[in-house]
């Protein structure tokens, strides 16, 4: 993690336009309680909140320095985005595009203060990713050999399977405990029992190096996540986390 980064604020109208394209797609569904749409509903996280929120400039765009760094993340304290440097040039654009969302679901988390369990973080990450490659190409092709991204398409294909145009899909246990438990037993989520403190992305100055990386639809490489707690103070009041 200790990849140098640098601002990349031409980089903010792609990411912007990237985030308000999966914001207009049909997007409503509830995981434990916890309510994911695409557009802004005036309470709740949703994605056009972060492309908004991208647009003034409350949160960032960094590059990797690197070229060879592929991945990207979303860093809850200093409110941005870290992505690779080939987007500057529009290379990687089209790959990339539900990986953004994928963090863009972090980034509206954080947006709205939300306390959550790591594993659940993930899960809303990874279903919105999916449900955005369906509702794009019809089709979520999660690569056979991995368990968590084969989960999340199995919970976006029975969101859009029960979506009636009207009201959040609300996702039983038995179809969010597999993706749940594929997050748990994956290596890079060692951690999913932690809880996430988002703060918010009220105007600060952004930083370097924070965060944690994630992984790219089809490796292992591109995982990620924020920081620390237990279930039990889900509820608690809101402060920051630090990433160590
Ligand atoms: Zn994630």
């Amino acid at each position: 993690m200790g990849q140098p980064i640098e601002a990349a604020s031409d980089l903010s109208s792609t990411v912007s336009v990237l985030v308000d394209d999966a914001a207009g797609l049909s997007i409503d569904f509830t995981l434990d309680g916890i309510q994911f749409t695409a557009a802004d509903q005036k309470s709740g996280a949703n994605l056009k909140s972060v492309s908004q929120a991208v647009d003034g400039k409350l949160i960032h765009v960094f590059v990797w320095k690197s070229p060879s760094v592929k991945i990207a993340r979303y860093d809850n304290g200093p409110n941005q985005f870290v992505v690779p440097r080939s987007l500057q040039t529009g290379g990687d654009l089209l790959k990339f595009v539900d990986l953004m969302v994928h963090e863009a679901v972090h980034a509206a988390f954080d947006l709205q203060k939300q306390h959550v369990l790591k594993v659940l973080d993930e899960s809303f990450a990874y279903v919105t990713q999916f449900l955005y490659r369906r509702l794009k190409s019809g089709k979520g092709n999660p690569p056979p050999n991995d368990k968590v991204l084969m989960a999340a398409d199995k919970v976006a294909d029975y969101i859009i399977g029960q979506s009636q145009g009207s009201g959040t899909v609300v996702v039983p246990d038995t179809i969010l405990n597999p993706l749940k438990e594929a997050i748990k037993k994956d290596g890079m989520y060692k951690d999913w029992a932690t809880e996430i403190t988002y703060d918010g992305a009220e105007a600060k100055p952004p930083a370097g190096e924070v965060g944690h990386p994630k992984r790219k639809p089809d490796s292992k490489a591109l995982k990620h996540g924020p920081v620390s707690g237990s279930h039990a103070s889900r509820f608690r009041t809101p402060g920051t986390y630090g990433i160590g």
